[in-house]
């Protein structure tokens, strides 16, 4: 079994928490094999696992957890609130049916998923969270798909920001505008869809390609120790257990900035890259 987890860099987070900047994603992942693949990830080395309420999956993730003896201080696990439940005093309910899935007693991050603006309720969300925060429930709270104009709007509510925004971010679509506002205020960025969902030819543009023969790695590892070099957070899927090793193998070597900058400029700017659903229209 590998032991690289110590090589993993963390980001302090305005909790006074640190997460590891590379993890795990299982949006997708079959619930009946969920348990396996984050077990298989573990084994890799991954010691930080992104799940959400809607994923269907936080069962598989807890039972993982709890066979592999890894202590729950090297752990790092995230969840999310859905949209259906933000109102009220949901959130509260929702985590504990969250924390009870996964078989732990607090999660390192609770997230508001989407902001779901139609519905009206994304600022008592995030109201919510930070009194789940006070009561232990979660170690640090953010937000997810938030774009400036809800940003402002929990910030003027509560005076407390985020610890992260998770947002779709990849070579093509990297959201200038928000992550700016964001880091200026030290909320940081995680990369959701870092290699784009597997939606375009991101591994085929020259920027990567050429990048992946100077330093002979993978296309993937050059996207993906990109994301790291721009300082995001990120947490690839892939069911595939080599796949989850050359994910993970991205501490050895470094772009240089000339290929940062050559892969940076592939965003067009005008919001063409986008793969996923909008914040404004998802509710
Ligand atoms: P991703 O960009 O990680 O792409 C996953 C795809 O890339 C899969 O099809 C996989 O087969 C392929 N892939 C993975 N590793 C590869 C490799 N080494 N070589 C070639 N192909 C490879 O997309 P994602 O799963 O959507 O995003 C990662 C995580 O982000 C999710 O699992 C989830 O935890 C999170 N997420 C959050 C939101 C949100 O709204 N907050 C939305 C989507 C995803």
């Amino acid at each position: 079994m590998a032991d690289q987890h110590t090589s993993v860099p963390t980001v302090a987070l305005n909790s006074g928490h640190a997460i590891p900047q590379l993890g795990y994603g299982v949006f997708k992942v079959d619930p009946a094999k969920t348990e396996k693949y984050v077990t298989e990830a573990l084994e890799v080395g991954y010691r930080h696992i992104d799940t959400a309420a809607i994923y269907g999956n936080e069962e598989g993730v807890g039972r993982a957890i709890a066979s592999s003896g890894i202590p729950r201080d090297e752990l790092f696990i995230t969840t999310k609130l859905w949209n259906d439940r933000q109102a009220g005093d949901e959130p509260r309910a929702a985590i504990q049916e969250s924390l009870e899935k996964l078989q732990l007693e607090f999660v390192d991050l609770y997230l508001v998923h989407w902001p779901a603006p139609a519905n009206g309720n994304y600022v008592n969300a995030w109201t919510t969270l930070v009194s789940l925060n006070e009561a232990g429930l979660a170690r640090s709270i953010g937000v997810s798909n938030h774009l400036v104009e809800h940003l402002a709007q929990l910030e003027a509510a509560t005076g407390t920001l985020p610890a992260v925004n998770q947002l779709e971010i990849h070579p093509a679509y990297q959201q200038r505008e928000v992550v700016e506002w964001c880091t200026s205020r030290g909320v940081h960025i995680e990369a959701w869809g870092p290699l784009g969902q597997g939606k375009y030819d991101l591994f085929g543009t020259p920027a990567v390609a050429d990048a992946a023969a100077a330093h002979e790695r993978t296309p993937a590892q050059v996207v993906l120790r990109w994301h790291l070099q721009k300082g995001f957070i990120v947490f690839p899927k892939t069911v595939n257990r080599e796949r989850m090793a050359e994910n993970f193998a991205l501490f050895d070597f470094a772009l240089s900035d000339a290929e940062v900058e050559a892969i940076t400029a592939l965003d067009p700017q005008d919001g063409s890259g986008r793969v996923g659903a909008h914040p404004s229209e998802l509710n």
